[in-house]
């Protein structure tokens, strides 16, 4: 049984960036919708006592397309915190990680971006890392995760409609350009130090 997962900040946090409209409907709604039909879909299966990250590696069809869908707005929500707090920039391993693969944090946003916008459909764009630590950024369609490519996934922007079109309408190049600005490194870094402890 999965529940709702908590925000480390009030719905109103992430104004002018995301508006505590979108954020109401994109985490109320949206992810509230999502974990209900995950449960009732896993009730009475073999993926009833998963970890969400094990039934998106082994699941397919509607129990995916929801376990992935609960998964990727976690990470997603999770790794927010407001233009006002002092953690809007990558520092240590992870920055240096970052300027050897991409050669400058300028590059990697900007490829970050285009990877986002030229997204074909619904979907998500993702920073992860493979075992060794090496980054790579992916385009991810629908409910996809970089787990089910084996990558570690350490960062997100969601590019379906419903994160955005309140606040930006079609402008979705200028929407992933302001998320910059709420991005929580601290937690990025957290779950890039997690996959170089595991080797
Ligand atoms: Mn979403």
């Amino acid at each position: 049984m999965f529940t709702l997962i908590n925000l480390p900040y009030n719905l109103g946090a992430l104004q002018p960036v995301i508006s505590e409209q979108t954020l109401s409907f994109h985490y109320g709604k949206h992810l509230q919708a999502y974990v209900d039909n995950l449960n009732k879909l896993i009730a009475g299966t073999e993926y009833e006592q998963m970890p969400l990250e094990e039934i998106v590696s082994k699941s397919s069809g509607t129990i995916f397309n929801n376990a992935g869908q609960v998964l990727n707005h976690n990470m997603y929500f999770t790794q927010f915190s407001p233009v006002s707090a002092n953690n809007h920039a990558p520092q240590g391993v992870l920055l240096d990680a970052i300027v050897r693969d991409f050669g400058s944090l300028d590059n990697f946003k900007t490829e970050f971006e285009q990877k986002g916008t030229t997204l074909f459909g619904s979907g998500w764009v993702w920073l992860s890392a493979y075992k060794d630590g090496k980054l790579v950024i992916t385009q991810e369609p629908n409910a996809n995760n970089p787990i089910t490519k084996g990558l570690k996934p350490l960062l997100t922007m969601d590019v379906w409609e419903h994160a955005y079109y309140l606040d930006y309408q079609n402008r979705c190049a200028a929407h992933l350009q302001a998320l910059w600005d709420i991005i929580n490194w601290k937690e990025i870094e957290r779950r890039y130090v997690a996959v170089d402890m595991k080797g």
